[in-house]
């Protein structure tokens, strides 16, 4: 926290920051790939064979940002460093920002780029199992209800002795051996020895790929002690949905809550949250802009997000203060003291 604070004091530290992670080389344009140009006046850089123009955050989940850098970078910070994250709440009160939608989109905006960012699928052996999220009790398999439960495929690698390595999660649209099929090879490196409960969907989505050991009995009581890595993951996934979220995140939007829980869960003993901060903002100034409307666009209208645009208002003010010059010395001698308001003791 102390050296987030010391590199990233004004909003022209942070756009250096993105200029350094964009083009670690120099300018290159990207209209037609030219590298070398040259800044103009207003803080634009000019392509020396195209002519064309574009600033830092353009083309990148910053384009056309209002929101200082400042305040994003904390944001940033704040989602990639602590434990658990940050709920829009949280980020809206703690940062000014004027709307709960602003503090929504910033973060919808931050969770995007978070797909698919590491290509290396799970190898080793891989606990594979479903499991229902959302609705009032989270159930098995059999128990399938219309509403709002969301089937969703987790895996999540063993190590050796004990323990766990990396896990994948994503929505399925059934249980049935084409849909886990899909998700073991977009998630599985083929060859991987594969652990489920027997489900008889598995051996079609296994076939000739995977090395499938079912365990029979794992989908009863024993479920927990059998294939504890899925159990483990699933239940901290839907703790944190409902504990940092409030259990407010819908069907629609589940896929990038469990893109941001995975991401931070597969980080879980990285040593430096520094890096994990710089990861999200890499990704972050190589992903195309996202638009509110993508963000908010959902399947089902009536549920979720919020619909009123970001922005209305007003923006949030810059972290980059002046120095303020300890105003608690200043307090006019007819004003409530400071000192007072704070410990609520009344005036003598
Ligand atoms: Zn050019």
């Amino acid at each position: 926290m102390g050296e987030f604070q010391a590199w990233f004091r004004s909003d022209a530290d942070c756009l250096d920051y993105l200029e350094w992670l964009r083009w670690p080389d120099g300018f290159i344009c990207s209209g037609c790939g030219h590298a070398g140009g040259w800044q103009i006046a207003d803080g634009r850089f000019e392509c020396a064979a195209c002519a064309s123009r574009t600033s830092v955050t353009a083309g990148t989940i910053f384009d056309r940002t209002r929101t200082p850098l400042t305040v994003w970078f904390t944001a940033c910070w704040l989602f990639a460093s602590q434990k658990d994250g940050i709920s829009a709440l949280s980020l809206q009160r703690q940062l000014e920002i004027g709307s709960y939608q602003t503090a929504w989109a910033m973060l919808g905006r931050l969770r995007s780029v978070l797909v698919r960012p590491e290509r290396e699928r799970l190898a080793g052996e891989v606990e594979v199992d479903e499991s229902y999220f959302g609705g009032e009790e989270p159930g098995l398999r059999g128990g399938r209800q219309k509403g709002k439960k969301v089937l969703v495929g987790i895996a999540v690698e063993r190590t050796e002795p004990t323990g766990f390595g990396r896990a994948r999660m994503a929505p399925l649209p059934d249980a049935s051996g084409e849909a886990l099929r899909a998700f073991l090879t977009a998630n599985v490196e083929p060859g991987a020895r594969v652990i489920t409960d027997g489900w008889p969907a598995y051996r079609p989505a296994t076939a000739a790929l995977y090395d499938h050991e079912p365990i029979p009995g794992a989908s009863g009581a024993e479920a927990s002690k059998l294939l504890p890595g899925v159990h483990k993951v699933a239940s901290l996934a839907k703790r944190w949905l409902l504990g940092t979220h409030q259990g407010s995140v819908d069907a629609a939007h589940l896929p990038g809550y469990l893109n941001e829980f995975v991401f931070r869960f597969n980080r879980r003993r990285s040593r430096s949250r520094g890096l994990v901060f710089y990861r999200v903002l890499e990704l972050a100034v190589a992903h195309d802009p996202v638009r509110y409307r993508d963000l908010i666009a959902s399947p089902r209208p009536g549920s979720g997000p919020p619909r009123t645009p970001p922005g209305t208002r007003g923006h949030p003010p810059s972290m980059e203060r002046p120095p303020a010059g300890r105003p608690w010395r200043r307090t006019p001698a007819s004003a409530p003291s400071l000192k007072r308001l704070y410990t609520g003791s009344p005036s003598r």
